[in-house]
């Protein structure tokens, strides 16, 4: 048996009732709805502002029922609301984004996964704690300017999607930098960026075991990122500086990607100490979960990030990837999903991934 997450009272409203699955519209909405309804669940969307019409396009992946309030700053109100629908929460990379890290943590509805591993994911010295404890290698971080002897990128505390982001190619260039906030100096690691879609069920008793569960590959994806991507067509850094232009990282889309096999055990390995240690350190994360991170020409895997729930990747794969097909036909993140709670309930375990 896994750990329980969840109280008796906080259970409360899905005991002998089958749950709704509820998420925000936005981010991978559509492929939970989709999944759900595979599994057989109602689906409930919330929406901030006007329903979104577009989900009219997608009939198998519009949920049943809209939940709509004025403005995000309403949602936590709805708590009654969604408790008596029982309602369970897949939280999302935008969902938690939106409402804010404390708020959605304190949220009193039944949230599919592990709260506790928000105060370890939103703040990079904490989460570097946990990877690095757990083995992984992160990009070198330098004190000051004075250390830097290679290529870094230097990030504002809470900079999103990288518009904060600063590059210099070595000590001389990053005289030029002028701080307007607190921020860290970090290698600029040269290589090809995975970004690798595992779920961990501490509910299964088959497969890749770790922790209580075991722990699956479902996908990986590489992020479009703007400007960066693109940047090099426009010619050298400096001129590009000269010019007015800084390098940005906005993710605008994702590409599938699969990595060369050999390095599939690794892969799995790092995964399964950081799943470990999360065990160790806050009761386990759970369900799904992506390693973002950069493969070196010596084959190094850095790992920059951690992001803990259902990432937007993910929506490459609604009819299966490359390692999905491996687990079972026509798998999706948001199936999978659905499949857990389901199985949860089935086995009398929902305490054990509901927070
Ligand atoms: P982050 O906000 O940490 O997810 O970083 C946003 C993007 O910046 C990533 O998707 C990468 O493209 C890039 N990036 C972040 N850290 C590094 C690093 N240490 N070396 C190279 N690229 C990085």
């Amino acid at each position: 048996m896994g750990i329980p997450l969840a109280t008796a009272e906080r259970l409360a409203p899905l005991v002998g009732h089958s749950p709704t699955i509820t998420t925000l519209c936005s981010h991978s909405s559509l492929q939970i709805f989709h999944g759900a309804r595979k599994e057989g669940f109602r689906t409930l969307g919330l929406a901030a502002g006007p329903a979104r019409r577009f989900y009219d396009a997608f009939p198998l992946a519009r949920p049943d029922r809209f939940l709509t309030v004025p403005k995000m700053a309403d949602l936590p109100s709805t708590a009654d609301h969604l408790r008596g629908e029982a309602a369970v929460i897949i939280p999302h990379g935008s969902f938690v984004e939106y409402m804010g890290a404390e708020t959605f943590r304190t949220w009193d509805v039944p949230v599919y996964g592990n709260r506790n591993v928000l105060a370890w994911e939103a703040d990079r010295e904490k989460s570097r704690e946990w990877l690095e404890s757990a083995g992984a290698t992160m990009p070198r971080r330098y004190e000051n300017a004075a250390e830097v002897d290679g290529p870094v990128i230097v990030k504002y505390y809470g900079a999103k999607g990288g518009k904060g982001f600063y590059l210099a190619k070595n000590r001389e260039a990053l005289e030029d930098f002028r701080p307007t906030g607190p921020y860290v100096i970090q290698e600029y690691v040269l290589g090809t960026r995975y970004y690798m879609h595992f779920f961990y069920s501490p509910l299964s008793d088959r497969g890749y075991r770790v922790g209580h569960g075991s722990l699956e590959l479902l996908g990986m994806d590489r992020r479009d990122e703007a400007n960066i991507d693109e940047l090099y067509k426009l010619g050298a850094q400096e001129e590009l500086l000269r010019a007015g232009i800084r390098p940005t990282f906005v993710v605008t889309g994702n590409v599938p990607v699969v990595l060369r096999e050999s390095l599939l055990p690794r892969a799995f390995d790092v995964a399964a100490k950081i799943v470990e240690r999360s065990i160790e350190l806050f009761g386990g994360m759970v369900g799904p979960f992506c390693i973002e991170g950069i493969m070196t020409e010596e084959l190094e895997f850095k790992v920059f990030e951690i992001s803990t729930r259902i990432v937007a990747g993910t929506n490459l794969f609604i009819s299966g990837s490359p390692y999905s097909d491996f687990v079972e036909p026509n798998l999706s993140t948001g199936r999978r999903i659905a499949q857990e709670i389901r199985r949860a309930q089935e086995l009398g375990r929902l305490a054990e991934i509901i927070s």
